[in-house]
């Protein structure tokens, strides 16, 4: 029956490690990360796995061997998987996330909400996480609601949004008011993000935690008490380190 799906890009798969952000911080997760992405955002984090020209080290792979390598990553033991990219809702990944529910694995996906799938309604978590001004994209609300619209109410949906600056700030509030019944998880960006060949680039750790403070002392400011602002735990702990 597998081979009859559409084989899935994968540019990395890799865990058990923990999520480093968002709703599931903390959690132990394996990554399930795909290759390409319909964004270049600014500050992108992990090219390696968007710009075309790593295209050689992205593999064509089967639902039954990404699902082989969860299986041996996590020893057999169902836990939380992690599906990123990239845009992860380029490929289809409906069918890896049935064969891993019918093991008792659990599943999130997060995307910039773009693109629109059925099968979001399948996931356990639907992580939207538009892309604010600094990251020089523009957003397409319509097909961000779409991407809520998909998902049928099934799984927890929350909004994660980066914040750099102001502007970034002001479009985490209008995001907010938009889905005004969505969690939202604030995130100071990471404004030395690693070079896709060189992990050990080092991060300005001081200077995102500088802009979290900000972010803290603007929410606190503006009452904004539905926020959460959290760092990213794994720039915290890792740096830019890949596949950790
Ligand atoms: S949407 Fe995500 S993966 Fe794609 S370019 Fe932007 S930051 Fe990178």
């Amino acid at each position: 029956m597998t081979n009859t799906h559409p084989a899935i890009r994968v540019s990395e798969i890799f865990g058990p490690t923990i999520q480093g952000e968002g709703v599931l911080i903390g959690l132990p997760t394996i990554f399930v990360r795909t290759g390409g992405c319909d964004y270049r955002c600014s500050w992108c984090d992990s090219l390696h796995a968007v710009d075309n020209q790593f295209r050689h080290e992205w593999e064509m792979m089967s639902v039954g061997a990404v699902w082989k390598n969860v299986l041996a990553l996590s020893g057999g033991r169902p836990l939380m998987v992690s599906l990123s990219g990239g845009n992860p809702a380029i490929q289809p990944l409906g069918a890896l996330i049935d064969r891993g529910h019918g093991d008792g694995y659990r599943f999130a996906l997060e995307t910039q909400g773009s693109l629109a799938r059925d099968w979001f309604a399948r996931l356990d978590v639907l992580i939207l996480s538009p892309k604010p001004p600094s990251s020089q994209m523009t957003t397409d609300w319509a097909a961000v609601e779409a991407c809520l619209q998909a998902a049928q109410g099934k799984p927890q949906v929350v909004l994660k949004l980066i914040v750099f600056d102001e502007r970034d700030y002001t479009y985490a509030k209008d995001a907010a008011a938009q889905f005004p019944q969505l969690p939202i998880y604030l995130q100071p960006g990471n404004h030395t993000p690693p070079h896709p060949t060189n992990d050990d680039a080092p991060v300005d750790l001081d200077g995102i935690l500088k802009r979290m403070e900000w972010l803290v002392d603007s929410v606190t400011r503006d009452r904004w008490f539905e926020a959460r602002v959290l760092p990213q735990l794994h720039v915290v702990l890792w740096g830019n380190k890949r596949a950790v």
